[in-house]
């Protein structure tokens, strides 16, 4: 039997080994080992909503052992920490591990551009722990500007002035969930009467540049209206203890600061020997395998190919990297010697944006839906992972 080694239990990695397991059933042409280094797999794609304290840290953690029983899947804790990629082996904190072939599906780490000051001084939204650091920090700044001796709280005060750097997904999504943590907020601690300020700063002209100027211009709206500060066309030159710095030469100033500008594949990745693309993606063909090694495929947040049909990158989220499993569990489950598996085509069923807890903007082809439709859309996603990695279906239930 060979052995196909999965590195990283999320939104790819674990839908890959479920569904080759299940594929495969009754043939038993692959081992498969998944490697993480949490025992849990993390629906990532919510850490926002932990950090503006719309839902809690355990919604979002589904222990591997629950996802995976009943699946022939070896299951093994570990950190990885480097790929031989020549000698087909994987170094972890649990010793090595050897394999005929792999996947890479390790996700994406903060990237910080180097900005001076920015790594120090900001938080990142990457892991359910900055998000828990995130909201602590939210929840004791109103504390303190409000507690018995406090100065009293001026207009666009640092110590209530929130700032988002990155205008994209990730930080567009915060601003507006931020909105609802922070009027909960002035409920709790009534000194800070709306006191607060939430600063969202993008680099471009428009919010969500991936997604266009007209739906970027719609978040922006509809977040102003909410009062929310947008600053587009703003870079960072630097951040301080308690200012941000643009390039523009104004200067924000602001106590707590979240970047969520950018991210990129782990250091480990290009450490091993891969030649990766300025932000660390392993470049692969038109069947998600590295063109470099053989051996070797990734998905997800970790693979670099363009969508033959718009001539862009294919975007780095949970939805693509879902569908990226499930073709790359097909080419493995009906693999014949001396056949080439049809090419990956990138789909996309479109994608939701929320702006705070009872409304999202969700995009699917020429289909617009804002509001709380559009939040419905965005919920029933998270539904249609939930269940797909917690059953699978009946029928792929091996023990
Ligand atoms: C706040 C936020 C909101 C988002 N919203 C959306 C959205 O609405 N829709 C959408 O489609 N996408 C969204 N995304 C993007 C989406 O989360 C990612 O694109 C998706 O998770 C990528 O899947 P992946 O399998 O490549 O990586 P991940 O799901 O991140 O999984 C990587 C796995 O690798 C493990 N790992 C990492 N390093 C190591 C190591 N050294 N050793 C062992 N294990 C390791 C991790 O523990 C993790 O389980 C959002 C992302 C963020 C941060």
């Amino acid at each position: 039997m060979k052995r196909l080694v999965i590195l990283g239990a999320g939104y790819g990695g674990l839908a890959l080994a479920q569904k080759l397991v299940s594929l495969s059933k009754g043939h038993n042409s692959w081992k498969v080992t998944l490697v993480d280094h949490r025992d849990y797999h993390l629906i990532q794609v919510r850490i926002h909503e932990v950090a503006a304290n719309s839902i809690p840290a355990a919604q979002i953690k589904i222990p591997l052992s629950e996802l995976l029983q009943g699946h022939k899947v070896e299951s093994i804790q570990a950190k990885v920490i480097k790929i031989d990629p020549v000698g087909r082996t994987v170094e972890t904190t649990s010793g090595s591990i050897s394999y005929d072939r792999l996947v890479v599906a390790l996700g994406s780490v903060t990237d910080f551009h180097n900005i001076p000051g920015l790594q120090e001084h900001a938080f990142a939204m990457k892991t359910l722990d900055e998000a828990i650091l995130y909201r602590k920090a939210v929840v004791e700044a109103f504390r303190k500007a409000t507690a018995a001796g406090a100065e009293p709280l001026r207009k666009n005060d640092p110590r209530l002035t929130f700032t988002i750097i990155g205008g994209g997904l990730t930080g567009t999504e915060l601003a507006g969930e931020m909105v609802d943590f922070c009027n909960d907020l002035c409920k709790k601690f009534p000194t800070a009467r709306n006191a607060y300020r939430i600063v969202l700063a993008e680099l471009t002209p428009h919010l969500l540049p991936e997604l266009g100027a007209e739906n970027g211009d719609y978040a922006m709206n509809d977040l102003r209206r909410k009062n929310v500060a947008i600053l587009t066309n703003s870079g960072i030159d630097q951040v301080l203890p308690g200012s941000v710095h643009l390039i523009n030469g104004k200067t924000i100033k602001s106590n707590i600061i979240c970047w969520t500008g950018g991210v990129k594949a782990p250091p480990l990745v290009k450490e091993s020997g891969f030649e990766t693309t300025r932000d660390g993606r392993i470049e692969v063909n038109h069947n998600l395998r590295s063109k470099q090694f053989e051996s070797v495929y990734a998905i997800g947040d970790n693979a670099f190919i363009h969508d033959g049909r718009t001539g862009k990158p294919v975007p780095q989220t949970g939805q693509y990297a879902e569908l990226q499993a499930a073709y790359l569990a097909k080419c493995f489950a009906h693999e014949q010697p001396g056949v080439t598996p049809e090419p990956y085509t990138p789909f996309s069923m479109g994608i939701s944006i929320s702006l705070g807890r009872g409304e999202a903007l969700s995009l699917s082809g020429p289909l617009k839906l804002t509001g709380m439709p559009g939040r419905v859309v965005k919920d029933l996603s998270y539904t249609k992972h939930e269940l797909g990695v917690r059953n699978v279906l009946p029928e792929v239930r091996l023990g």
